[in-house]
């Protein structure tokens, strides 16, 4: 089978004024060193690991520092995507990081929305209209949903009235090597004919997320949010028949912190059971669609990989950006994150 694919993986630094002393990128451009022998304030290796350790380095695909600016990270983490998607190829570019660690700035941009500040999913959507307005031989047609996975439940951000949401799969052989497209039953995918409308659902979808997480009490930090571009096209001319259909995937995870178990009370640690399962159903997914061996891979293990199933591996195309926080109390969980950072680039 041809699912063997490589995930892209690129660290982004959250710009402080406190920059951790034990972390440092270094010159290649492709490094993050962490270096607790360095500590000024008494931060030590986490005690779960190898307590002799004290240096740490990641080398990922690439490393985007603190002063890297949204159009950067556009070009680096999503501008071939777009491409390989208005080529037929579906593609998932996810956010993993803890929370503050800048997942929702690096996928959405900051609220205010200055143009400078945009985020990926914006930026996706700008470049989509504009390269579809300069191919006039190809009709295409773009819808967008907006998908939010709380404890293992599915919600719809642009139209939240929506009830029954559930995952399908639809046995065309053609769609994937996965051998099935997904959807999702009473999803909405409102059909988008500028780029402002694909805003609109954006914006509309991000002001019911706060508005469901104060309704229902949920944590917005503590759920996936999934915005999808479907794109569907064919020559205005001649063979007729032939529609390509394609999606983008834009993810933005819960965070990935580990909550203690000692100092939480049952919902939060509901949640935080809820969160590592999904982002280790994740990583066992990736890792099984490294392996051309392996015949079988878990997607139904969770909502999050089973909704991703048509998009991650096989002829698709897959970008993590590991999103990192560079002040010295957060280090521990900057570890993990670049350890699975690690092993997602190990594959
Ligand atoms: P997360 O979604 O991972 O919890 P956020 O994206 O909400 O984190 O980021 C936390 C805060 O840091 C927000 O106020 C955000 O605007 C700010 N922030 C994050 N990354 C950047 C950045 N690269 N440049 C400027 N501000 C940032
Ligand atoms: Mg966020």
């Amino acid at each position: 089978m041809a699912g063997v694919s490589k995930v892209r993986v690129v660290g982004r630094l959250r710009p402080t004024v406190n920059l951790a002393p034990q972390l440092r990128v270094l010159g290649d451009g492709k490094t993050i060193d962490i270096d607790f022998s360095k500590s000024g304030d008494g931060s030590r290796p986490p005690k779960t690991v190898d307590h002799q350790k004290k240096q740490f380095s990641f080398v990922l695909d690439d490393v985007l520092d603190m002063s890297a600016s949204q159009e950067q990270v556009y070009s680096t983490c999503a501008a071939d995507l777009v491409d390989a998607a208005l080529e037929g190829i579906n593609g998932t570019i996810f956010a993993y990081g803890m929370t503050g660690a800048g997942k929702t700035y690096t996928m959405s941009g900051s609220p205010s929305l200055s143009f400078g500040r945009r985020g990926l999913i914006p930026r996706v959507i700008q470049n989509i209209f504009q390269k579809i307005a300069s191919n006039p031989s190809t009709i295409t047609t773009i819808r967008v949903s907006f998908l939010e996975i709380y404890n293992e439940k599915l919600y719809d951000l642009i139209r939240p009235e929506s009830k029954g949401l559930t995952i399908h799969e639809s046995g065309d052989p053609s769609s994937s090597d996965s051998g099935s497209a997904t959807s999702v039953k009473n999803l909405s995918m409102p059909l988008c004919q500028t780029e402002h409308d694909a805003l609109d659902c954006l914006f509309q979808g991000e002001t019911n997320r706060v508005i469901a997480a104060h309704r229902l009490n949920k944590n917005s930090t503590r759920s996936h949010c999934i915005f999808t571009i479907h794109i569907s096209q064919r020559q205005s001319v001649g063979d007729r028949g032939d529609v390509i259909v394609s999606k983008l995937n834009l993810v933005d995870l819960a965070g990935s912190e580990r909550v203690s178990k000692t100092g939480s009370e049952g919902v939060i640690l509901k949640e935080a059971n809820y969160i590592n399962k999904s982002l280790s159903f994740l990583e066992q997914v990736v890792v099984a669609l490294s392996d051309a061996k392996r015949t079988h891979i878990p997607y139904r293990q969770s909502k999050l990989t089973h909704f991703l199933q048509d998009s991650l591996g096989g002829n698709s195309k897959t970008t993590m950006v590991a999103n990192i926080s560079c002040i010295a109390p957060h280090l521990h969980e900057t570890l993990s994150t670049l350890r699975f950072a690690e092993r997602v680039m190990t594959i």
